[in-house]
């Protein structure tokens, strides 16, 4: 039964109907990735690379990146890595990166802003995962895109990193964390490699709440009709492509939301490595008409209340 039981854990995930559903990790240390291998993770679907280089006084090497995205990708014994590059910004202020103090650092120089500012970090970061990352492993992500215009800045720097260290351009894809980038998704997914989508800042930007803020923790759900209407534009938007779509933000660790995830177009979920095998179990008792008509009901309701009173019947 023990041995059944870990089996179970550790096989690919399909709804009862067949429909593959990749149940990924999201990582931020080689120990998560430890820990996510041992829960029945298929992958990760988000490296948070802050780790790298936030409490020091200066950036870390290249060659420092590279030891770290290697251990991490051996540890994860040939799965995929999804890496995001640098997503750091004014509210978590970096001794070597000298902005200027921003009165909204949510909306200010972070993410790929920061990055497309900081060439030499971004070029470095890109030439360290190439390196670090076994070919067949892996995969680059860029948070905080609002267009196709700095994907494709991006793209071009990650064109010459590749060319330096002689290898192919590994699949890069898009974080989904921006109202403008949901709308725009159609267009994003005609140039990016897959879509994930960050329910944390989607939710923040899009319900106008701060996500760090506890006097409105209660009121900022992911699962609002609004932010879930947007998520439905970029599923829509990675389908006319052919792409895939997945969830990287918090939304993905919760076991009721994935039928609604899955209803609308996402096959990837991204959670925290101890949510990874309630998911898989959540997941396998679905079935895809039936995650379909439940988006369309959850996409007509009007309150993130009235979604969660629906997922509880
Ligand atoms: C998100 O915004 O949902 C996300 C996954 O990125 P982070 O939480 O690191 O901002
Ligand atoms: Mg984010």
């Amino acid at each position: 039964r023990r041995a059944a039981e870990v089996e179970a854990a550790h096989a690919d995930c399909v709804t009862a109907d067949g429909a593959r559903i990749e149940i990924f990790a999201n990582l931020g240390s080689l120990d998560d990735a430890t820990r996510a291998v041992a829960a029945g993770a298929e992958g990760c679907g988000l490296l948070r690379t802050e780790f790298l280089f936030l409490d020091r006084a200066e950036a870390p090497s290249e060659e420092e990146q590279r030891e770290a995205y290697a251990a991490i990708a051996a540890a994860l014994g040939g799965r995929p890595l999804i890496v995001r590059t640098l997503d750091i910004g004014g509210d978590k202020p970096v001794p070597y990166l000298p902005f200027p103090p921003e009165d909204n650092p949510a909306l200010g120089a972070r993410g790929i802003r920061l990055s497309l500012a900081r060439p030499d970090l971004l070029r470095a970061q890109f030439r360290a995962i190439l390196a670090g990352v076994p070919e067949e492993q892996c995969r680059i992500m860029l948070p905080m895109i609002v267009d196709r215009g700095e994907f494709a800045q991006a793209r071009a720097m990650l064109d010459e990193a590749a060319a330096a260290v002689r290898c192919d351009r590994p699949p890069l894809g898009v974080m989904i964390e921006t109202p403008a980038a949901a709308l725009l998704a159609h267009d994003i997914a005609a140039e990016a490699d897959f879509l994930s989508v960050g329910t944390n800042d989607l939710t923040q930007y899009a319900l106008a709440a701060d996500r760090g803020n506890p006097a409105l923790a209660g009121r900022i759900d992911a699962l609002h009709p609004a932010v879930l209407r947007l998520i439905t534009l970029a599923g829509e938007g990675a389908a006319a492509h052919g792409r895939w779509l997945g969830v990287c933000g918090a939304l993905a660790s919760d076991p009721r939301a994935a039928a609604i995830l899955i209803g609308l177009g996402v096959t990837e979920l991204s959670a925290s490595p101890a949510a990874v095998p309630a998911l898989k179990a959540a997941v396998r008792a679905l079935r895809t008409e039936d995650c379909r008509a439940l988006a369309r009901r959850a996409l007509a309701l009007g309150t993130a209340e009235a979604v969660r009173a629906m997922l509880e019947e």
